[in-house]
């Protein structure tokens, strides 16, 4: 049984036509004798329209019920992709992520996938209908709703894929595949017709928000190659899978992240243990911090900054001060008007001076660099968030073009 997994991103759903276009090519693939399950994501803006919804009711809204709002979005798409395809004269079977066999942990808005229990999707697919799956959430072991992070549909689809083995993995979007970087925000960026797991996470975690990081990370784990490509259009295509890394470019994309928040401790007591207990108690509270940078001490005081995902800034700021008065140290801030530059290439490891050549197209724009971070084959440079996108085309324009 050939089956295709293929993924419609909020803005492939975003209003009634798109739905009724998004049908029409979920059927083209079932009658071209294939299995499908298609799996759909919030209509347009929806889900931060229901963060902002629930942002009016209680400042930091109870996690559970965040989940069960959310979860909300991406069953109206299902319940809508599955009436056109029936008025299309085919039978579709809508699916919520728990009646899919999604079973996740109990980390809610940001839970891992644990076990996929795919007799349901089976035994419909067997029947004959066109399975519609909710993207982003699941079922926790306390039988509560839980979502998988932000643009966790793409994790849905490539651990349904995974599960059931199937034949291939579509994830289709606005634009027609992963590119050199944002193609929205620069005109001149190509289209990379293969690029390897490796490439394609670290681009992800740098924040090209075409595919969720998470679900590149599970797709390499487990061996899940797919393609990324335009809804609404046919030409294009990127393929993600093992690619031979001694093959790769020295920079294969430019990646801008909009959504970073960078906190600093003043003057902190400069002792062991110090980073250990900022660094340990976000962690306890799931908080993912960044990129690190710690000043040369002065008798005995030092200034340490970091940044985090601007969701968590808040929940960050508030740990971060009650530590800080723990540690006697001086002041708190956080800073929320910063943006991410990342080169990525896995040609870096072994070219030296990549990063001179960075900095340098950056300073010739006159662009300040806060913070640097680098790693095997990526560098990040922290810039004010006004310079983010000239950031982003002069340094595209330094590698790429
Ligand atoms: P979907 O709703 O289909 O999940 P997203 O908005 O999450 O779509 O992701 C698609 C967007 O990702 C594109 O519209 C584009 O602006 C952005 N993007 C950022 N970096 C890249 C890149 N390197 N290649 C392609 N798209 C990118
Ligand atoms: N609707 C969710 C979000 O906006 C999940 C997704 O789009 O993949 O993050
Ligand atoms: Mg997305």
């Amino acid at each position: 049984m050939a089956i295709i997994v293929q993924k419609y991103g909020g803005s492939s759903v975003a209003n009634p036509e798109k739905i009724k276009k998004v049908a029409e090519k979920i059927v083209d693939t079932y009658k071209n004798g294939n299995k499908v399950v298609a799996v759909v994501s919030a209509m347009g803006k929806t889900t931060d329209n229901l963060i902002h919804l629930a942002k009016q009711i209680a400042n930091i809204p109870p996690a559970r019920e965040m989940d069960l709002l959310l979860s909300t979005g991406e069953i109206i798409s299902v319940a809508l992709v599955c009436m056109a395809i029936e008025s299309l004269g085919y039978q579709a079977e809508g699916l919520p992520g728990f009646l899919a066999g999604i079973k996740t942990d109990s980390n809610h808005t940001k839970a891992r996938i644990r076990t996929i229990d795919i007799r349901r999707i089976i035994k419909e697919l067997k029947n004959g209908k066109i399975v519609v799956v909710a993207g982003f959430q699941g079922i926790s072991p306390e039988e509560s709703i839980t979502t998988l992070g932000r643009g966790g549909s793409d994790l849905t689809a490539i651990a349904i894929a995974g599960a059931i083995k199937a034949e291939r993995c579509e994830i289709y979007t606005d634009v027609p595949g992963v590119f050199t970087a944002d193609p929205n925000i620069v005109p001149e960026a190509r289209i990379i017709p293969i690029i390897s797991y490796k490439e394609m996470l670290e681009m992800a975690s740098a924040g090209a928000k075409v595919m969720q990081s998470r679900a590149v990370e599970f797709a390499q784990k487990y061996h899940i190659p797919f393609v990324v490509k335009s809804t609404f259009a046919d030409n294009g295509g990127t393929m993600v899978t093992e690619v031979d890394l001694k093959e790769g470019a020295v920079v294969s994309s430019v990646t801008l992240d909009e959504k970073q928040s960078k906190i600093t401790f003043f003057r902190v007591p400069d002792k062991p243990g110090v980073a250990a207990k900022i660094f340990g108690a976000l962690g306890k509270e799931n908080i993912n911090v960044d990129v690190i940078v710690q000043n040369v001490s002065i008798q005995g005081y030092t200034d340490l900054s970091f940044t985090v995902n601007s969701t968590e800034c808040e929940r960050a700021f508030e740990i971060s001060k009650n530590i800080g008065k723990d540690l006697g140290c001086e002041n708190i801030t956080s800073d929320s008007d910063i943006a991410k530059i990342t080169i990525i290439g896995l040609g870096m490891m072994n070219h030296p001076g990549v990063a001179a050549r960075m900095f340098k197209a950056l300073a010739d724009a006159g662009i300040n660099i806060e913070m640097i971070s680098t790693s095997e084959i990526k560098i990040s440079c922290i810039v004010k968030k006004k310079d983010g996108q000239k950031a982003l085309k002069v340094v595209h324009k330094e590698f790429i073009e």
